[in-house]
């Protein structure tokens, strides 16, 4: 065996899955037939769940630095300034990065890129995946080399991160249903001035249409995402100067433009793949799933289906569970992307129809509507909890399982466990529980009760045990969280429960490890 994961295609899922499985010690090789990373910044809203996950890979200070925190988003209909979203504040308790950080998908390659070589893994660049054959022991991965030869590879699993038109997932026949948006869009980065508010996502809603201006890193820089202009759809080559009448005629005559450096059109299609693991091979990101760019999700969802597979592969390929837990990827990632683009569709849809009367809607009702909604707390938090991603949970997995029912308002069974400040040790200071867990790990929290001293004999060191003291810094917290007392939580390393109940039962937790887990 050459490796025993062969990772396919270098954009952000195929980077944030070979640092995951690298820092955990698995050998990998990650290959991408471009000769280097992406130059576009393509994809920019980072969400609040995303930077948890980069906290955790050593890489959140740096993407702070270099991108733009988006605390609002400002909404304008025929020149006028309808409302403002606060984006900041309904999140202040979820996640230490209550917002959306705008940074381009260039700047989230690179700062990923460059942990991977810290971590001493590289990209094999101008390598292509051009067949595949399944074995029962493996998969033999035909790949052209730099120079135009082929070689046979051979590696125990296939992570197919190759983007939209991936090879993986179409050498493997599995079905990507959906159909293509008849708009076209345009994306471009330009230095301009005019009503935008400052540092804020601007949202131009118009009767043929909609405009986002986003701010970006520098003076006066901005990231314009909108369609194009029916009378544009056919036109090849459209450059910049043509679409500037109609940014004028929407978002005022002030509009001042000094330069673009970017510009591009596309066309997106909403697909979900069949299935996201045939045999040995698995999708992730777009080439399990595209749609509308509306919400900023599509490449934090990849980087998502990176973070989930990754613990799993890791423990399979370590022989240290069975094949069968890798099942539960499909499981829990399939729904999450069907979700998702049944959200981004009909939101898409509302944006861009070409229906006078939905150009009336948009224009007169939806920014009030949505100004008003937003203004409201409980709205807040819903939107939050959806957009920052912090909200997926996998209650219905095999994997999620509770011993004892827990009161509805308390974290469930594949929840994400909320972001505490906890004092771990009596007397001890509160730490930033998701700081001070090691994601490369499971940890047992008992909550009014004693843990086990000598930990669980089938995960050994892969466990962090930790019996939070009654103090009532903690019992605040804990009130708060509405946490019961006495129970307990196992969370799986990538911060989802596993395993809650009342009273900890060594017996239950090692059923569920071997049971559910599979672990051996
Ligand atoms: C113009 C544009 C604007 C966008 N704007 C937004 C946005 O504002 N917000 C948002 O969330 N998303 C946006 N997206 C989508 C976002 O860019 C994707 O969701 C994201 O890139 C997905 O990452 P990925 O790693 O899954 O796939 P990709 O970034 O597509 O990476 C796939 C990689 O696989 C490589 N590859 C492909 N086939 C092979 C092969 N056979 N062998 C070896 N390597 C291979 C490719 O070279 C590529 O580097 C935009 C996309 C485009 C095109």
């Amino acid at each position: 065996m050459d490796t025993d994961i062969l990772i396919v295609g270098a954009g952000p899922t195929g980077l944030m899955l070979a640092n995951q499985l690298t820092r955990r010690g698995i050998r990998n090789v990650i290959i991408d037939r471009h000769a280097g990373p992406s130059r576009e910044t393509r994809a920019l809203g980072v969400q609040a769940r995303t930077l948890e996950i980069y906290e955790k890979l050593g890489i959140v200070y740096r993407a702070l630095e270099l991108g733009k925190r988006g605390t609002g988003a400002n909404l304008w209909a025929e020149g006028k300034r309808k409302g403002r979203v606060p984006l900041g504040d309904a999140g202040r308790m979820i996640s230490p990065y209550p917002f959306i950080l705008v940074l381009g998908q260039d700047d989230n390659e690179r700062l990923m890129g460059e942990k991977l070589t810290e971590l001493g893994g590289a990209v094999q660049w101008n390598t292509e995946l051009t067949a595949i054959e399944q074995r029962d022991d493996g998969v033999v991965a035909t790949l052209k080399n730099p120079d135009g030869s082929t070689r046979a590879f051979e590696a125990a699993w296939v992570a197919g991160c190759d983007g939209a038109r991936s090879a993986v997932r179409e050498l493997n026949r599995i079905e990507f249903p959906g159909a293509p948006y008849e708009h076209i869009f345009f994306v471009a980065d330009v230095v301009m001035t005019g009503t935008m508010v400052p540092d804020e996502v601007n949202v131009y809603l118009w009767r043929s249409g909609f405009h986002l201006f986003f701010p970006m890193r520098g003076d006066d820089h901005w990231r314009i995402v909108g369609i194009l202009p029916p009378a544009l759809r056919g036109k090849d080559g459209v450059g910049f100067d043509d679409i500037v009448p109609s940014l004028r005629g929407e978002a005022g005559t002030t509009l001042e433009f000094r330069s673009c450096s970017w510009i591009s059109t596309y066309r997106i299609h909403h697909r979900a793949a069949a299935h996201f693991r045939a045999g040995r091979c698995f999708v992730l990101g777009d080439a399990a799933h595209v749609h509308s760019p509306v919400g900023a999700q599509g490449m934090n969802t990849g980087l998502q289906d990176a973070y989930n597979l990754a613990w799993k592969l890791a423990l399979v390929a370590a022989g240290k569970a069975d094949a069968a837990l890798l099942d539960s990827y499909e499981a829990e990632r399939l729904p999450v992307a069907q979700r998702l683009l049944n959200s981004t569709d009909r939101g898409f849809k509302m944006i861009v129809s070409d229906n006078p009367v939905a150009g009336l809607m948009r224009t007169q009702v939806i920014a009030r509507i949505a100004s008003f909604a937003m203004s409201l707390k409980r709205v807040q938090l819903a939107a939050f909890l959806t957009v920052s991603q912090t909200g997926i949970n996998y209650r219905t997995s095999a994997l999620a399982f509770s011993l004892d029912r827990m009161p509805a308002a308390a974290p469930q069974a594949g929840d994400r466990f909320p972001w505490l400040k906890l004092k771990r040790r009596p007397g001890g200071a509160a730490e930033d529980l998701f700081q001070a867990l090691d994601d490369t790990r499971f940890h047992l929290l008992a909550f009014g009760q004693s843990a086990p001293r000598e930990g669980l004999p089938m995960l050994g060191d892969l466990l962090g045990i930790h019996a939070i003291p009654d103090d009532p810094i903690n019992d605040a917290e804990l009130a708060r969280a509405k946490i019961p007392s006495p129970s307990f939580y196992l969370l799986r390393p990538d911060g989802h429960v596993g395993l809650c109940g009342s009273s900890l039962d060594e017996g239950a937790i090692a059923r569920y490890l071997a049971d559910r887990l599979h672990l051996r």
